[in-house]
């Protein structure tokens, strides 16, 4: 099948290639064919989105960084497949995700039963932290100001929900992890997985969120595991195969072997033996830090 050769390779590599039968080239946003009904959705402003293109409308998967993006998103999804997007799934709660929000306003939002908490949560601490934003990136001022976080889910379900339409269906899962309200779509008819940041392929993953859960985490891709997939969506890095959610999960689990051994032996975190892994220099080094200090933080608080 054409869809195989794309495994493995970067999107943004992948993007650049436009001579590839099945990847619809857009002005802004661009749609990389992953089946007949999924696709993910890049572009050079920096984000992974996902769309699942049913008999009778579209599901949405994250909305993107900004509002401007979810729009230009939104416009491009609906006329490429001539279908409305009906449903906007939030992964999670962090910004990259779910500040587009506003542009899908007049679509159901689905989210998991924490993600209501975070995002209220995170309002008392937002205001301060877009104006320092701004100061560092004066260039996207206009775009951070548009941003509206006054949105929720209009529909929020705590374990497992389906989307039908027709003969097909999509499964909506929360598991946290990556955060407490953490969720990825399945799409069982292809095999797909879009994963939000559960999986950071090729990447290190990041748990530095208040709410992250190695526990969960690893829980989550061991159910994930099961699942017969073909491909991978993640939040971040390129599409992949279910290979990637096994080295995830390895790597995870050795994390946390190696933490509680640190711990058990009262040493501090600097004495972690951080099992081998992607390139260090693929993510920031405050990524690596704030799994560490997550992983230390987590396992020693079970020890007391
Ligand atoms: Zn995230």
């Amino acid at each position: 099948m054409n869809e195989y050769q794309y495994l493995g390779l970067d999107v943004k590599t992948i993007i650049e290639e436009e001579k590839l039968p099945n990847l619809i080239e857009m002005k802004d946003v661009k749609f990389l064919t992953i089946t007949n009904h999924s696709f993910a959705a890049t572009s050079e402003l920096g984000f992974i989105a996902g769309v699942i293109s049913l008999d009778s409308f579209i599901i949405a998967i994250d909305s993107t960084l900004f509002p401007f993006t979810g729009r230009l998103l939104r416009k491009q999804i609906e006329d490429v497949f001539k279908l409305p997007v009906r449903y906007l799934f939030l992964t999670h709660y962090h910004g990259d995700h779910f500040w587009g929000v506003s542009s899908f306003n007049d679509t159901i939002i689905v989210g998991s039963e924490p993600i209501v908490q975070n995002i209220i949560a995170e309002r008392e601490i937002q205001p301060a932290r877009f104006e320092s934003w701004k100061k560092e990136d004066p260039e996207k001022a206009h775009l951070i100001d548009e941003i509206d976080t006054s949105f929720l889910p209009d529909i929020t379900f705590t374990n497992k929900v389906k989307i039908r339409d027709g003969e097909q269906c999509v499964e909506l899962h929360h598991c946290g992890g990556h955060t407490s309200c953490s969720s990825y779509a399945y799409f069982p008819f292809e095999k797909v997985l879009f994963s939000g940041d559960l999986i950071f392929a090729k990447e290190w993953p990041w748990a530095g969120d208040p709410t992250s859960n190695p526990d969960e985490w690893i829980n989550a891709l061991q159910e994930i595991i099961k699942l017969d997939i073909d491909f991978v969506i993640p939040g971040h890095g390129p599409m992949v195969g279910k290979e990637e959610v096994a080295v995830q999960l390895n790597f995870l689990k050795r994390l946390r072997e190696e933490t509680i051994i640190i711990l058990e032996n009262e040493k501090s975190i600097d004495n972690i033996k951080v099992p081998p892994f992607y390139n260090d220099n693929t993510s920031g080094e405050w990524v690596k830090k704030g799994t560490l200090e997550c992983f230390y933080n987590f396992y020693n608080n079970q020890l007391i």
